[in-house]
Formats: C-alpha cells, sequence, structure tokens
C-alpha cells in the first residue's frame, strides 16, 4: 500500500486540472488580479451556494472574523463567547479587534461549543457569541440563537471548517447575524493560497464589511473611515469558482468516507464522530478518540498512514492566554478530549480501500 497522506490536495488537482488552468489562463489574460469579474462572481455564486443575501470576499478566514467583529461594533471593553476547543483564528480576532476573549467549554458528543454553558458565561459586557462548527458538525444553532435573542447579543458564525453543512436542512452561515468562512487551501472548499469570504443577510453589516475590508471607501478615493486592505484576489476567485461546482459532490464522498469509516470501526468500542439529529456533517475531518495516542499515531505512521490531532491543547491551556489564569477545570470536556482525540485522514478522493487499510491498521495498534 503507497502512503496515505492526510490530506491530499494534488490528487483533486489533477481531477479537474484542464478547467482549473483555463480558469487561470483566464485571470493572467485579462489581468484581473485585484477585483474584477471573477471575484464579483464567486461572490455571487457562494452567497447562492449559502443561499446568504450579501458575500464579500477577504483575504482569509480569520480576517473574515475580524471585520465581522468590527462590522458588528465589537471593541475595547467587550467581551466575546468562543469554544476552548478550535483553531486559535475564532479566539485571537476576537483580541485584534482589542475585546477579551471568554471561553466555553464543548460538548462531549459533537465537540461544539456547549449552549448551557454559554448561559452561565454570559456577562453585561458579552457583545457576540462564535460558535464554531467544528470538524464541520454544526452547532446547535436553534439554542445558540434562543440564547443570543434572550440576552440580546449578536452571532458570528464561523464557518472555516463546514463548507457544505446543513443544520434543519439550511445551510451553516445563515442563522447568525454573519459568518466567516476560510478557504484555505486543505478546507473542504479550498483555494491555491489564502482566501476567506464573509456572508450575511443584514445589509448594513454587509456595507460595514465591504468598507472595512476596502480601506473604509465608499467610492474609489472617498474614505468613511480608515479600513485595511483584506482582498480575495482574481486568481482565487476563478479557482474557487471552478471548486465550488464540485462542492456538494465532494462533501457527499466525505460523507461516504466517513460512514465507511464509522461502520469498519464500530466494533472496537471508540468514540467515533457522532452526526446530530437534523444536522448533515461536512466531514471536513474525521476525528475519534483512542487510548495511548502517541503509540497509536506512532503505529500507523510506521505503516504509512499520516494523522493528525486538531488540536493538542485546548485554546484557554495554550500559552498564548497564559495570561488569563484559567484551570483545567474550567473546561473539563476540551480538556479531556484534548488528550485522546486523532484526526484520520479523510478526503473525497481517498479511496475504500485506503480507509479499510486504515481501519485495519488502527485496530491492530488498538490491540497490542
Ligand atoms: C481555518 C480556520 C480559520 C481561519 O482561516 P484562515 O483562512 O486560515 O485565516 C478560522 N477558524 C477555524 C475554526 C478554522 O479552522
Amino acid at each position: 500500500m503507497e502512503k496515505i497522506p492526510f490530506v491530499d490536495l494534488h490528487a483533486q488537482y489533477i481531477s479537474i486540472k484542464p478547467e482549473i488552468d483555463a480558469a487561470i489562463a483566464a485571470v493572467i489574460s485579462t489581468s484581473s488580479y485585484i477585483g474584477g469579474q471573477h471575484v464579483k462572481s464567486f461572490e455571487e455564486n457562494f452567497a447562492a451556494f449559502v443561499g446568504a443575501k450579501y458575500c464579500i470576499g477577504c483575504g482569509n478566514g480569520t480576517d473574515a472574523l475580524e471585520i465581522l467583529l468590527q462590522a458588528v461594533g465589537v471593541g475595547e471593553g467587550d467581551e466575546v463567547l468562543v469554544p476552548a476547543n478550535s483553531w486559535i483564528s475564532t479566539s485571537e480576532a476576537v483580541s485584534s479587534v482589542g475585546a477579551t476573549p471568554v471561553f466555553v467549554d464543548t460538548n462531549p458528543l459533537s465537540y461544539t461549543i456547549n449552549p448551557e454553558k454559554i448561559k452561565t458565561s454570559i456577562t453585561a459586557k458579552t457583545k457576540v457569541i462564535i460558535p464554531v462548527h467544528l470538524y464541520g458538525q454544526p452547532a446547535p444553532m436553534d439554542e445558540i440563537m434562543a440564547i443570543a435573542r434572550e440576552y440580546n447579543v449578536k452571532v458570528i458564525e464561523d464557518c472555516a471548517q463546514a463548507h457544505g453543512a446543513l443544520y434543519k436542512n439550511q445551510s451553516v452561515g445563515t442563522f447568525g447575524h454573519a459568518a466567516a468562512f476560510s478557504f484555505y487551501p486543505g478546507k473542504n472548499l479550498g483555494a491555491y493560497g489564502d482566501a476567506g469570504a464573509m456572508v450575511t443577510n443584514d445589509e448594513k453589516i454587509a456595507t460595514q464589511a465591504r468598507r472595512i475590508a476596502n480601506h473604509g471607501q465608499i467610492k474609489k478615493h472617498y474614505h468613511a473611515m480608515e479600513g485595511r486592505n483584506s482582498r480575495l484576489d482574481g486568481l482565487q476567485a476563478a479557482i474557487l469558482n471552478v471548486k465550488l461546482k464540485y462542492l456538494t459532490d465532494w462533501v457527499e464522498q466525505r460523507r461516504r468516507g466517513a460512514h465507511h469509516y464509522n461502520s469498519l470501526l464500530e466494533a472496537l468500542g471508540i468514540q467515533l464522530p457522532q452526526e446530530l439529529p437534523e444536522s448533515r456533517h461536512a466531514y471536513h475531518l474525521y476525528v475519534i478518540q483512542v487510548p495511548n495516542r502517541p503509540k497509536v499515531q506512532k503505529y500507523l505512521h510506521a505503516q504509512g498512514i499520516e494523522t493528525s490531532v486538531q488540536y493538542p491543547v485546548a485554546l484557554p491551556m495554550q500559552p498564548a492566554y497564559e495570561h488569563m489564569h484559567y484551570q483545567p477545570e474550567d473546561f473539563p470536556v476540551a480538556v479531556r478530549q484534548m488528550g485522546h482525540i486523532l484526526s484520520l485522514p479523510l478526503y473525497p478522493e481517498l479511496s475504500d480501500t485506503q480507509i479499510e487499510y486504515v481501519c485495519t491498521n488502527l485496530t491492530a495498534a488498538l490491540s497490542i
């Protein structure tokens, strides 16, 4: 068996090479590197895919979170609730706009923010909740939006890992006041470099976000305010436009892969990913829990199978947040899980044979 990488971006490129090459050539032949038709059409297509009124392209997913926080008026003195397990962008964006991230423990089965714990973390300073649809699993948006209404706070969804995920048959990113997407190459919809987007149904947020991302301009050379430079570039937009057509199929293939893993691993009695009722998990990652993770990873590595951990240290336990003096007991679920979670390879091009090879070796690793 050949090596099984954790992700295989090249396999996806090869499967659509003529279209991608033509899209890149089209951008170069018209020099539409910044702004222009490709960006405009991707924004329209992605808004339609998600089912949101507005889509604004930007430099990356971290910028998308930051700009949206600014667009809804978050700044100095404000608190923003974020899950204890996520990629650091979620909390970093909060600090970047001068506010304070307040970490909330996650749910043991779904890995997403725990609504009960949200309630006990809200204070008079709380302005926004950022639920993360972690690994592609939709956070429980009905409960989160009910709390947000009760306490009059805004919700910005972090959809960076959840392109194609549905909650009650509706795309993630359409429940909160606005949502951030990342098109980092390894995401479910990935560019060939950095790229991101913001979506919303709120015209005011859309206008403000577009301004902030483009130097505060209302029209060329007229600045309503100081903004910043965060752009989706033409090459990335053209590539994303090609790939967007395949996204639904690719998510379906990820789901088939995940179900295949489930059926082969069921008998092991370890914690497998759970798809919550009324949700369509987009399986950005296939995350299990294992005892003695270092041993398991080492065994799989020796068999040519690359695995990963998302994430080995819960955010509040990172040195970056030492000054907040959080204790492991503050996040019993996230802290317990961080020592056991293991992400197995999963991407649309992964074959059944490869999945079977991973499962055979994982079974062996767990039995020694
Ligand atoms: C990838 C990711 C981001 C940030 O996206 P970038 O495009 O890399 O800036 C934000 N949140 C989560 C949960 C992510 O996984």
